[in-house]
């Protein structure tokens, strides 16, 4: 088992009712009673119509929220059914997931992310940027030259790079059960850590999570890693049972 803090960040997606807090609930209940897991942040990223009421039932706990996209715009305007990063954090976000691929193929651009990003930096919410390649892209082997570019076209150089958390996502892992070979996972985070050191000349490494079809069973795999600082979860975050097998068996 390491020391060293670990993100356990669930993407409810459009998931969920007021009635779904039992499933934080039940996260909450075995994360504030077990000290093993004292090195591990939770975060759930769920729907905008769920921020508020899960903040208030969460008070005095310890599973932080997360929204999972903005409005570019810092201020109110006239944007029909949008929602920005302020309105976002005075309902009870501290994150915020941007640039996810679910999002990049409905057109977002990195230059539209970047505006998302600084808006959001600008509220005061930790972004969780999602970067990663196609099946294509990988098998025309980008992969790496795709990572660097989302990562410099979609942070601005001067902003507050230690609130700017990187997930990894390989799209093509999102959703289907498949995961990325191990090896591979190692290479591409710790060029993600040195490429984002270069481009923004500083020394503090950033946090870099792992996302797609993690499981209670894969976790096991990856979790020798140590250069994964944490890992995105869509699915199994929206079961109780399925989130807290991927924890325990990380610790194993
Ligand atoms: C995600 O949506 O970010 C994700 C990783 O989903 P899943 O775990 O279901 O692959």
């Amino acid at each position: 088992m390491t020391n060293k803090l670990k993100y356990f960040v669930g993407n409810w997606k459009m998931f969920g009712d007021f009635s779904s807090f039992k499933i934080i609930n039940k996260i909450n209940n075995f994360y504030s009673q077990n000290k093993t897991f004292i090195n591990s942040k939770i975060i759930f990223c769920v729907p905008n119509t769920l921020i508020y009421f899960f903040k208030q039932k969460l008070k005095y706990n310890s599973i932080l929220l997360g929204a999972q996209n903005c409005h570019h715009r810092q201020h109110y305007g006239p944007f029909t059914g949008s929602v920005n990063a302020k309105m976002l954090k005075k309902t009870g976000a501290d994150y915020i997931i941007l640039g996810h691929s679910e999002n990049r193929a409905s057109g977002e651009s990195d230059k539209l992310i970047k505006m998302k990003v600084e808006s959001a930096l600008k509220s005061n919410l930790t972004v969780i940027l999602c970067i990663g390649e196609t099946l294509l892209e990988k098998n025309k082997g980008k992969t790496l030259s795709l990572l660097k570019k989302q990562i410099r076209g979609s942070i601005n150089k001067n902003k507050n790079l230690s609130k700017i958390i990187l997930a990894y996502e390989p799209i093509w892992s999102i959703g289907t059960n498949k995961m990325l070979d191990p090896k591979e996972i190692q290479k591409i985070i710790k060029y993600i850590k040195s490429s984002f050191l270069k481009i923004f000349r500083t020394r503090k490494e950033p946090i870099v999570l792992y996302g797609g079809s993690v499981n209670g069973k894969n976790i096991e795999l990856i979790s020798p890693i140590s250069e994964i600082d944490g890992f995105l979860i869509g699915g199994a975050s929206q079961s109780s049972k399925k989130f807290i097998d991927i924890i325990k068996n990380y610790y194993k």
